[in-house]
């Protein structure tokens, strides 16, 4: 006997890390795909992004359901790219997105950044959210072929590589997307269980 549990992302490479980190954590619940329609993602912090896929998924399907929001924030542009990460450079392609932001990080020596992930669980009236960061440098050029997104040129503060060049289990025991999961799942398990 297993209870269902949406997944509001369209992003294969969530899906995967996301089975990854959760492994033992999934006992009982079966985690289930989305193809619903996408909401506008309207909100001002990753959190209110987060919360507003799981609502419109839940709302879709009926089910419980979790969504998480993510991006990159550097501190010499403000933030930026921040909630904005996926389309940095307009259109979603990763390889332009990071490519953007070295060339607006030209000749800076503040490189500090941090990726944050947010988790949202909706089920029914009750919504939940948890925040996970992880802080680094980024890079003056890519490097590493592992991962997605800004990992090439992301250098997490206590490593000497970039997260592309991480193992999967590497990223997967110390990422913002681990952390907020793993503080997430308690409470999933408790509203499911
Ligand atoms: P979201 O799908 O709206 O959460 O967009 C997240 C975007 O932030 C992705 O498209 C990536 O560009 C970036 N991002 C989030 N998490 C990571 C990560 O773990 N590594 C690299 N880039 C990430």
């Amino acid at each position: 006997m297993t209870v269902r549990l949406v997944l509001a992302t369209h992003n294969p490479h969530k899906v995967d890390e996301l089975r990854r980190i959760l492994g033992a954590q999934l006992e009982g619940i079966e985690l289930v795909g989305y193809d619903g329609p996408e909401p506008v993602e309207d909100g001002l912090t990753f959190a209110e992004n987060a919360l507003i896929k799981a609502r419109a998924a839940a709302a879709h399907t009926g089910l419980a359901a979790i969504a998480d929001d993510s991006g990159i924030s550097v501190d010499a542009l403000g933030g930026a790219p921040g909630i904005h990460s996926a389309r940095y450079a307009g259109n979603r392609d990763d390889r332009e997105n990071l490519e953007l932001l070295l060339a607006n990080l030209a000749g800076r020596s503040d490189r500090s950044s941090q990726f944050t992930c947010a988790a949202a669980l909706v089920v029914g009236d009750f919504e939940h959210v948890e925040v996970g960061v992880w802080p680094g440098t980024v890079l003056l050029e890519a490097a590493g072929a592992g991962g997605f997104g800004y990992d090439p040129v992301f250098q997490p503060a206590g490593h000497t590589v970039s997260a592309a060049e991480m193992t999967a289990d590497e990223k997967n025991a110390v990422s913002h997307r681990a952390r907020a999961f793993g503080q997430i799942m308690p409470v999933v398990r408790d509203r499911l269980l």
